[in-house]
């Protein structure tokens, strides 16, 4: 019997915790905070000395008490990808439990990076395997990471093989035929678990509403190719911003820069951050193209420099505030906060969306309108997702073929829209597709 236990992340995007118990072992899946509430609580700075029951009180961090009977036999702990919504937990709950965490290199590097930052020790021992490899976990738990394309480095299926049967654990993917940075996701693997027999699939919804094929980074790429190479920007400033963890789209950028001949610099905490962890790995090397400037002095220097220059166009600013964040680079430059003036026509570019939050919502609109006050051109969108849609997630059931279907990381319409496809599919709600929220379990 394999019981699943829905921990995190089944009842809203982002805290994604997932428990499967096997015999008398467990495997945790990913450990993520559930971001928004976790800055807006009391601003980011504040919520790093919060405790874990405070934590877990304002719904930032998994509740785990729905596997406190589990916590003696679990033997690992699985952050699937970097982001912090399956990642940033780790730094607050991973001492609980006596299990070793287990990573792709980069996963793991951006978790060492969070938890120098958050002057954070945890006594887990930290592991790392490679996407498309295996590890013996146990006499009867074998893991498998399976590469998959996403919007940060790295990004892996887990397949957990089993005595009662195999599970795929497949929370944050997209089928990218072209991507930017790295492998394809392994659809050979995929075809191939098809034919062993999966018990379980467990997996992202988020898109599920989303009709089609979720674009290649590829597209993306060509539509910032276009904004920074096809208008009328030679002697103004150009800002870009999107997600920090996000390395195939700055590299994008960097490439772009060099095209039209600017000076790309880096600025930003958490842009630094997630570079670092690309440049220790080998997977990009920025820091010889670029500048990287990640705290406030040298910034605010480096801008008071750039204001005095006569060649404004000689600039590519990278900067944090895809969200609109009050305390980014770009809101700050917006605000007058920062000694950089913009000017008319200077251009800012969001590569990336919001995210659909009222939060996020009100802080761009925040941002847009202090933009459009000082005339700057706005080019907004340049984005594709790094998640699954509809005709993607039809193709991951019938190369998988499972026996089960368990969808996470949604609300309930998410959860519902992708148990609807798996209908189409042949599956029956109750039956083989199980909707669960947080805190259930379901035995297979
Ligand atoms: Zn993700």
């Amino acid at each position: 019997m394999i019981e699943i236990c829905a921990v995190g992340g089944y009842n809203e995007v982002g805290r994604n915790m997932t428990a499967i118990k096997v015999g008398d072992e467990v495997v945790i899946l990913d450990m993520g905070l559930h971001v928004e509430k976790y800055v807006t609580y009391s601003g980011d700075e504040e919520a790093e000395k919060l405790g874990l029951s405070d934590l877990t009180r304002i719904g930032a961090v998994p509740d785990d008490s729905v596997i406190k009977e589990w916590k003696g036999k679990v033997k690992a702990i699985i952050p699937t990808h970097a982001h912090l919504d399956h990642l940033g937990a780790v730094p607050f709950m991973a001492n609980s439990y006596n299990a070793p965490i287990i990573g792709t290199p980069y996963t793991i590097e951006v978790l060492k990076g969070i938890l120098r930052d958050q002057k954070k020790s945890i006594k887990n021992p930290i592991k790392t395997l490679n996407p498309n490899s295996r590890m013996r976990l146990t006499k009867n738990i074998e893991i498998e990471f399976i590469n998959a394309t996403h919007s940060t480095p790295q990004t892996v299926m887990v397949v957990l093989h089993t005595k009662e049967g195999k599970i795929l654990y497949a929370n944050d993917y997209k089928f990218d035929a072209f991507p930017v940075i790295g492998k394809t996701t392994n659809t050979r693997r995929l075809r191939e678990l098809g034919k062993e027999k999966v018990a379980a699939l467990i997996m992202d919804c988020t898109r599920a509403r989303e009709p089609g094929k979720t674009p290649s980074e590829t597209v993306a790429k060509e539509m910032m190719r276009d904004v920074l190479l096809g208008t009328e920007n030679r002697d103004n400033l150009i800002i870009l911003s999107t997600f920090s963890s996000h390395i195939a789209r700055l590299s994008s950028v960097l490439e772009m820069g060099k095209k039209i001949n600017r000076k790309v610099i880096f600025m930003g905490r958490s842009l630094a951050k997630y570079i670092e962890a690309a440049e220790k790995i080998h997977i990009v090397k920025f820091s010889k193209e670029a500048e990287i400037l990640k705290y406030g002095n040298e910034i605010k220097k480096r801008l008071r420099k750039i204001d005095a220059s006569p060649q404004r166009g000689k600039y590519l600013l990278v900067t944090t505030g895809n969200q609109g964040e009050p305390n980014s680079v770009l809101s700050r430059i917006a605000t007058g906060e920062l000694p950089l003036k913009l000017r008319r026509d200077d251009q800012v570019i969001f590569s990336c969306n919001v995210i659909p939050t009222p939060v996020n919502i009100a802080n761009r609109d925040i941002l847009e309108y202090k933009l459009a006050q000082k005339n700057v051109r706005i080019f907004k969108g340049i984005h594709v997702s790094g998640h699954a849609s509809k005709e993607d997630q039809r193709d991951l059931i019938s190369m998988v073929k499972p026996q089960h279907i368990v969808p996470a990381h949604g609300d309930i319409q998410m959860t519902s829209a992708l148990s609807e496809l798996a209908s189409e599919m042949g599956y029956s709600l109750g039956k083989n597709v199980h909707l669960i929220q947080n805190g259930q379990k379901i035995w297979i």
